[in-house]
């Protein structure tokens, strides 16, 4: 990698890290596509949100890492953990009819997915497309920004200024 170009890459292995969160109202919806594709799943590593991971944990018996609640701020747990590379994909059946009472959270989680160019489904068509690419079998690199030299650059700009 070049140190002063603008991007970075970010390799993505074999076997991802997929976080998984479903809405209330989303959750049986999140739990039947699990099963229905738990095979799959099963050689991946997966997380969730609290009541999403456990109930994943307790429907399917696939081991899931669990975060806080997304109310109680495991939206922002899984960002963090996208942000500091840890997590590289990202399956979110939000509620499209319902306010959350965490909303500011949801929006930072799936910016930084953005950011981060990691894979995001949002509905079951998705995953399932997701899923299925051949992609899921192979090593893929997310392109990011250069942080570092964006952070340089900053610094050099601001203190060039004062
Ligand atoms: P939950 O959080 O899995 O703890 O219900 C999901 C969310 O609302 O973001």
């Amino acid at each position: 990698m070049n140190k002063n170009s603008d991007v970075t890459y970010k390799t993505m292995g074999v076997q991802k890290h997929i976080a998984l969160i479903a809405h209330d109202n989303c959750k049986n919806d999140l739990i039947d596509w699990i099963i229905e594709n738990k095979t799959e799943l099963s050689s991946h590593f997966l997380c969730g949100t609290g009541t999403t991971a456990s109930l994943i944990a307790k429907k399917t018996g696939l081991p899931v890492t669990a975060y806080n609640s997304g109310p109680l701020g495991g939206d922002q747990q899984i960002g963090s953990r996208i942000a500091e590379g840890k997590i590289d994909f990202l399956i979110f059946f939000w509620d499209p009819l319902a306010a959350q009472p965490h909303d500011p959270d949801v929006k930072a989680l799936l910016r930084v997915a953005v950011l981060y160019d990691i894979p995001v489904a949002m509905n079951k068509t998705t995953a399932d497309f997701l899923l299925r690419s051949p992609l899921m079998k192979s090593e893929y690199a997310r392109t990011i920004i250069n942080y570092e030299k964006r952070i340089k650059n900053r610094v050099d700009d601001i203190s060039n200024n004062i």
